[in-house]
């Protein structure tokens, strides 16, 4: 049986510290994924852990003016208790489809963005909302869009070695927004995926639409945000499908149950600018 060093730096510094020395240590957090892939009796986990989820600097939330901060071993049952004052909706709902309150208790908003084999559910909605993450490492820190988590094929690619400290979410008002999670209940299954939308307008004229699809692969189409900005509200039943067809056909490598859905989903998140 391996047994593993575990780590439990007192803050931030002595974190680094540890990691900056012994390259590979795995990040635990709430463990809730990471043990979620232990399929044998015994754990098997790697030599050097770091247990992060008590780290002070990571554990604070904090609301702006402009943006909402959450501190990245803060839980999704701590966010949600922020209340619906702090917390943009579309990321309320997004933590609400997570798991069980149980899991909820113990998951981080780090890990659930962290996740390396898999888009979990905070992505959709923090992609739409452009939130940033703080990542800590040999170099310094950096601040990075969420968007850019995603790899050139599409695959989740949260950068080796780097620490996430922080994720900050803009504070904006959307006149219209939509998240739903499609595909089979049993988590991972390859057929989950969340959808997010949202969008304002000013004096009937589209300013800003959002629209993104993730589960093993992500999907935001800038291109295609880009082309219904400046259209003049109500969007016709023509405009709207036939957007959602380009969103079909761009989905089509999650197969076709999910595009149909995909589809589906962007039509009628459309549909809601014409109320
Ligand atoms: C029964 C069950 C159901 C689940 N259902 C869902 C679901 O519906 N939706 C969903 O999104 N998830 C689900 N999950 C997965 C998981 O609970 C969440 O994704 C959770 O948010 C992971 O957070 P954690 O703190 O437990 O991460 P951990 O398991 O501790 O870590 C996950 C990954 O992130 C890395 N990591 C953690 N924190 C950091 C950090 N600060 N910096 C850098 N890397 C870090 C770890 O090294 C690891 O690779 C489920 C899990 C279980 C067991």
């Amino acid at each position: 049986m391996l047994v593993s060093d575990v780590h439990f730096p007192k803050d931030l510094t002595e974190a680094l510290d540890i990691l900056r020395k012994r390259p590979g240590t795995l990040v635990y957090a709430g463990g809730t994924d990471i043990l979620r892939e232990q399929a044998s009796r015994g754990l098997e986990l790697p030599a050097e852990l770091i247990y992060v989820r008590d780290l002070p600097e990571l554990r604070r939330a904090g609301l702006t003016e402009r943006f909402l901060e959450i501190g990245a071993a803060v839980t999704l049952s701590e966010i949600l208790e922020l209340g619906e004052a702090a917390l943009p909706p579309l990321l309320a709902e997004a933590i609400r489809g997570v798991a069980s309150p149980t899991i909820r208790n113990l998951a981080t908003i780090g890990g659930n963005l962290a996740s390396r084999s898999r888009f979990m559910d905070s992505w959709p909605a923090l992609a739409c909302l452009d939130a940033l993450i703080e990542l800590r490492d040999q170099g310094g820190a950096t601040w990075m869009n969420v968007n850019r988590l995603v790899g050139a094929d599409g695959r989740p690619a949260f950068p080796e070695g780097a620490l996430l400290t922080r994720v900050r979410v803009p504070i904006e008002r959307w006149d219209a927004w939509l998240l739903r999670k499609v595909g089979l209940s049993d988590y991972p299954a390859p057929e989950t995926a969340v959808f997010a939308f949202s969008a304002r307008a000013e004096k009937g004229i589209l300013v800003e639409v959002r629209i993104a699809f993730a589960g093993e692969s992500a999907l935001r189409s800038q291109a295609l945000e880009s082309s219904l900005i400046g259209r003049s509200l109500p969007l016709s039943p023509r405009e709207s499908s036939s957007i959602a067809s380009e969103y079909r056909g761009l989905a089509s490598e999650f197969g076709d149950n999910l595009s149909l859905q995909f589809g589906a989903l962007v039509d009628g998140a459309l549909g809601l600018l014409s109320r």
